[in-house]
């Protein structure tokens, strides 16, 4: 899962891609289709040629049968009778080995006519030619009677569009035509009106084995299925939804997943004890004495391995998990910190609190009964309330503040400088204490508007009778700097990491000898229990 978040981007566009293997596949489908119906049709076009042709050789067959081999009245009434009976012939004649035409079935006066071009069957019983009526124009087709020594032989004249099918559609539509030619491509004619107004055509051309007249049949793909256009319209349609979908899907799956599908695994974490807390030391960098410790939360895996809280505390805090972290983490403290603090009165232990902390009295609550009679006492708790959100309503935690320090606790404004509230938090919250955040460290000495801003933040402090922590402290060099301008607490990897409550333990019992004597703590004196900040006096 982890990798398909990060790759949801290639992972939507391989599905959109994906989706157009189906309109692909449609495509070619109706391509399939559309030869497969073009080729039903020239087959059809070419067996109803093929019959009329085979037919009219039958009625020549006939009449030679009976010796019309002249122009004779009595036989051009043989051939008169031969037009009507057919139903199919045009015209029977009587034609010269040359192919000119001696006689007709209606006399010796019949039309001048070209013949343009001609074919004879393998078994050179039959040819056809491509005649020209002169005084109409029209082209024919005639099949005539090879007879043997240069005798005279019978013809029939065919009209081309009886011999073709009409091209339709379901029987009811044209969506083509079928193309009549001799095999060196001299056209007889064509069925229907020979277009070019159709976009595409589907082509299939025939030859006859019987006569080898040629057929081609043309036809509009949309017209060959019904509903081509239709078909690929929904196709494209269904195409684009479907990709619409998969590419939410992509993007909402991690999403859904970040939102709803770790819950439970946290969830299970939580009751299972694996959020556990480690401290990292705060220090007094004048005296060197730890003066406590902010209480950062980590995963501790089954398998050992250790995740720090960018990972998941914002799903535990957008799935409102947040609150009963804080209590666990608070009880785990209590437990693990307990005796350790008890002997120090002076030191303090500072707790990451979310905004959501600060909507109701549920942290009151929890922070009173968790501590209130503990061994470590509520002067010695320090919520940290981040700048770095915009808190929904500033009333509010104004009010949820007031009430923590009315029980003893005091509050920390963390992250100072890096949100947008600039100076308003530290005034209107009533905090306690300026947590100065690393980016302000880290640019000490090279940027000079951020050195104004900490010294105006320390003046402020000053002032306003609050405590300055500096954060993220890595060097020695910026220990020196914070000191000069008068900032006594800090923390970094300079003077420790998070630890395990057992390496925090032992440092305190190392580096601070149980405080008999207090006083000597740089921070402010914990108001007392029912205490009130105003006094508290700043000793740094
Ligand atoms: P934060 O409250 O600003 O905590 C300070 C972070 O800076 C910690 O990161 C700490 O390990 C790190 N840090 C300390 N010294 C140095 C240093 O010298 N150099 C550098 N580069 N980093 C240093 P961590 O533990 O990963 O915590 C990250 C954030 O997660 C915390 O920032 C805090 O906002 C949040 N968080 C941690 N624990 C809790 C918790 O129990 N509840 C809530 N609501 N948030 C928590
Ligand atoms: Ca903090
Ligand atoms: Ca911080």
């Amino acid at each position: 899962m982890g990798l398909f978040q990060r790759y949801k981007w290639i992972a939507a566009l391989v599905s959109v891609s994906l989706t157009a293997i189906p309109l692909l596949w449609l495509t070619s489908w109706l391509q399939t289709q559309g030869e497969a119906e073009v080729a039903i049709a020239a087959r059809w076009s070419i067996g109803l040629t093929d019959f009329a042709i085979g037919r009219t050789v039958n009625h020549l067959n006939a009449l030679a049968a009976q010796n019309v081999d002249t122009c004779q009245a009595s036989q051009i009434q043989q051939l008169r009778r031969g037009v009507f009976a057919s139903g199919l012939i045009s015209e029977l004649s009587i034609v010269d080995p040359a192919g000119h035409t001696l006689c007709t079935d209606t006399g010796n006066t019949f039309a001048a006519r070209d013949v343009i071009a001609s074919t004879a069957t393998s078994d050179r019983t039959i040819m056809l030619d491509v005649v020209r009526l002169l005084d109409t124009n029209e082209q024919l087709l005639r099949v005539r009677r090879l007879a043997p020594n240069r005798e005279p032989m019978l013809a029939a004249l065919l009209r081309p569009a009886l011999l073709l099918p009409q091209v339709m559609s379901d029987g009811s539509a044209f969506v083509g035509y079928a193309r009549m030619a001799l095999p060196d491509g001299t056209p007889i004619g064509t069925s229907g009106t020979e277009t070019s107004l159709y976009e595409e055509y589907l082509v299939k051309r025939i030859q006859s084995a019987l006569y080898g007249a040629v057929v081609t049949v043309v036809m509009q793909p949309s017209g060959v299925i019904a509903n081509y256009d239709d078909l690929r319209r929904i196709g494209m349609v269904v195409t684009a939804l479907v990709a619409i979908v998969l590419l939410l899907f992509a993007l909402i799956i991690p999403w859904h997943y970040r939102q709803h599908s770790s819950t439970p695994e946290i969830e299970r974490a939580l009751a299972a004890g694996e959020l556990i807390p480690y401290y990292q030391p705060i220090v007094d960098i004048v005296s060197g004495k730890v003066l406590g410790a902010e209480v950062l939360v980590r995963w501790k895996k089954p398998d050992g391995t250790i995740v720090t809280p960018g990972a998941f505390i914002p799903l535990v805090e957008s799935s409102g998990l947040i609150l009963d972290l804080t209590r666990s983490l608070m009880r785990q403290v209590c437990n693990e910190l307990g005796p350790t603090m008890q002997e120090r009165p002076d030191t303090y232990v500072a707790f990451n609190i979310a905004p959501r902390h600060l909507k109701d009295a549920v942290l009151l609550n929890d922070v009173g009964s968790i501590f209130e009679g503990s061994s470590i006492r509520l002067s010695q708790v320090v919520l940290e309330v981040t700048e770095r959100y915009e808190l929904e309503n500033l009333s509010a935690a104004r009010r949820v503040i007031a009430a923590v320090q009315a029980l003893g606790c005091r509050v920390a404004l963390d992250d100072v400088g890096t949100g947008h509230s600039g100076l308003s938090y530290i005034l209107k919250l009533g905090i306690d204490i300026i947590k100065i955040d690393k980016i302000f460290v880290d640019a000490i000495k090279t940027d000079p508007q951020k050195q104004a801003i900490v010294k105006t933040l320390v003046d402020l402090a000053s002032n306003l009778n609050l405590k300055i922590v500096a954060e993220g402290v890595e060097q020695f060099e910026q220990v020196t700097y914070l000191r000069g301008i008068g900032i006594t607490a800090a923390q970094g990897y300079c003077f420790a990491p998070p630890l395990p409550a057992s390496m925090f333990v032992q440092l305190m019992q190392a580096f601070d000898k149980p405080a008999k004597s207090s006083g000597q703590n740089a921070l402010p004196a914990p108001p007392n229990v029912n205490g009130s900040a105003a006094k508290r006096t700043k000793t740094a």
